[in-house]
């Protein structure tokens, strides 16, 4: 199987605080199958580390109040193509973030109240028909 992963699920540093979600259910996972590490806010051009940033009014914003909603879509953008062009068959990606978050996010408060909904990334993979899965679903 072809397996698309959010990077710092599988312990590469490139959060916004320049750590890791390293996953060990995650790394076990998919360990013999095709594996697609992508993260999607550094391939839009954001620095390791970054604000953190949130989704207000369905713009992504910075912790500064600064756009980061260009970098956001194209580096979205860019993870998608390869998705399309390797023809992944699953994407496993890292809770509430907001490119990656599956079912939930933040609220746009920077309060860490969360609500439903998806990070960018997240949202184009699923409509463009790819099965997504939160980290957090692996049992
Ligand atoms: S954009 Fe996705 S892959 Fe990159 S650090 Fe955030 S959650 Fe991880």
């Amino acid at each position: 199987m072809k397996i698309m992963v959010s990077a710092c699920l599988l312990g590469e540093n490139c959060k916004y605080s320049g750590g890791s979600n390293r996953n060990q259910k995650v790394i076990d996972y998919v360990s013999g199958h095709e594996v697609f590490p992508v993260c999607p806010e550094v391939m839009g051009g954001l620095s390791i580390p970054r604000p953190p940033a949130e989704i207000v009014g369905g713009k992504v914003i910075n912790n500064q109040g600064v756009s980061v909603d260009g970098e956001f879509r194209r580096g979205a953008q860019a993870a998608l193509e390869i998705a399309v062009r390797e023809g992944i068959n699953l994407a496993i990606l890292q809770s509430r973030s907001p490119s990656c978050g599956v079912h939930e996010i933040y609220d746009g408060t920077f309060s860490g109240k969360r609500i439903p909904g998806q990070g960018v990334f997240a949202r184009l993979l699923t409509e463009h028909g790819f099965a997504v899965m939160d980290a957090e679903d692996l049992k």
